[in-house]
């Protein structure tokens, strides 16, 4: 199936917009992806029509905004191919998951477990397994890089033991775009007892996610990235492994019973969803899962495949430009630099920005591999659905520009 992407672009009223008098040429959607409007109108719609809290109420509009809550939820449990929507938890975001399950293992794991991560990873799957090892005693290991800038896997044998109890990897790295093999590092890590977290923050906008066949433990995105609204993400827990989990969050929603002394917790998903959900945001990303099966996530993999490769291909005509882990596989984003000294990455997107073309420079919250490449930072072009091989074109012109200002 070809798809039509002007028809795509028509439903997202900011590709509209001019910056600094020119079209917006949007190729940031790696930090945040535009909304389509059937996103925008539900939000609307769903405080103009249904607002009142979830879950408690008796009446009529609690109802309505509890089922469409729910809807929601299995549009999600769909959309991953989860085994049940009570594996679905929302969370703010990929952060929060991550946070969430982090804090959740404060009191199961000791100071004899080990946490395996890599130097690929955000920050927020850094920070958090930096902390709990902090609080727990527990020891925080890397899967090194290749010169190249791809997951040294091999490595991975040597730092797997028995007392392995977590591996935490993304699928597509934020920083370079690159895809990691996480079929592999599953495998291993299952064979080895430990559960495996998968950070999907940039792969759930372009690649179909099957959790069942992915055999993960648990899987966390953001919606925003995905076409849907900010302050909203999934943390996907395999059953019998969040029912061993500890409440990250206490609070009402979470609870069966309440005494001054103990309280005993709501079953799944509930007990992770202490408060108030954002329950607009909820409706929001279910739209923005209906956008994307009204494409098809293969259509949209397959058309981002071929405007990546056409960056790749555009780049690699310049002496000037460096491109990191060029030959590895990537997924929606390219990451390079200019080679003239003194040269920062944010004076080649300041350049940009002034022809109207939006990218994201600096260390992308990964800065163990700006480390690995000895570079503070590094220009990187995102793309969604509704990019066009024209908009590579004008922004492969902008970087003459800066090439011929900056050399
Ligand atoms: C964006 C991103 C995160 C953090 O997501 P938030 O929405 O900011 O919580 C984590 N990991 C990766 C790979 C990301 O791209």
């Amino acid at each position: 199936m070809s798809i039509d992407i002007q028809q795509i672009r028509s439903q997202f009223p900011i590709l509209e917009r001019e910056v600094n008098g020119k079209p917006l040429v949007y190729l940031d959607n790696g930090a945040t992806s535009q909304k389509p409007k059937v996103v925008l109108d539900i939000l609307d719609e769903y405080y103009e029509k249904y607002n009142a809290n979830v879950h408690r109420g008796i009446h009529t509009l609690s109802q309505e905004a509890t089922d469409l809550m729910e809807e929601s939820r299995r549009k999600i449990q769909k959309f991953i191919n989860a085994k049940h929507d009570h594996e679905i938890i929302f969370t703010r975001g990929t952060t929060e998951g991550i946070n969430l399950v982090s804090n959740s293992l404060r009191n199961i794991l000791t100071a004899d477990d080990e946490i395996i991560i890599t130097e690929i990873e955000h920050h927020s799957n850094i920070v958090p397994w930096q902390l709990l090892c902090q609080r727990t005693g527990a020891k925080l290991k890397y899967i090194p890089l290749t010169a190249e800038g791809i997951l040294d896997i091999e490595k991975l044998d040597d730092l797997l033991t028995d007392k392995t109890k977590l591996v935490c990897v993304n699928q597509v790295s934020n920083a370079l775009g690159v895809v990691n093999p996480i079929k592999t590092i599953i495998e291993k890590a299952h064979s080895k007892g430990a559960w495996v977290l998968i950070d999907a923050a940039q792969s759930a906008p372009h690649t179909a996610i099957d959790v069942q066949e992915m055999e993960c433990d648990l899987l966390v995105f953001s919606g925003h990235k995905m076409y849907g609204p900010t302050g909203i993400g999934v943390l996907y827990g395999k059953e019998e492994i969040l029912n061993e989990l500890p409440p990250f969050h206490g609070g009402g929603e979470m609870i069966k019973d309440v005494t001054m002394e103990i309280s005993t917790y709501a079953c799944l998903p509930f007990k992770f969803e202490a408060g108030t959900p954002d329950i607009a945001g909820i409706i929001g990303l279910g739209a923005a899962v209906d956008f994307i099966n009204s494409i098809g996530i293969e259509n949209i993999h397959d058309y981002e495949k071929e405007l990546v490769d056409y960056t790749i291909q555009r780049l690699s005509e310049f002496d000037e430009v460096e491109i990191y882990a060029k030959d590895a596989e990537h997924s929606g984003a390219v990451s390079f630099n200019l080679k003239f000294d003194g040269v920062h990455s944010s004076d080649v997107g300041m350049i940009l920005d002034k022809k109207g073309i939006a990218v994201r420079t600096g260390h992308h919250c990964a800065q163990p591999i700006m480390q690995h490449f000895k570079v503070p930072g590094t220009v990187r072009a995102s793309f969604a659905v509704y990019n066009t091989k024209e908009e590579i074109d004008t922004f492969i012109d902008g970087l003459k520009t800066a090439i011929r200002m900056l050399g």
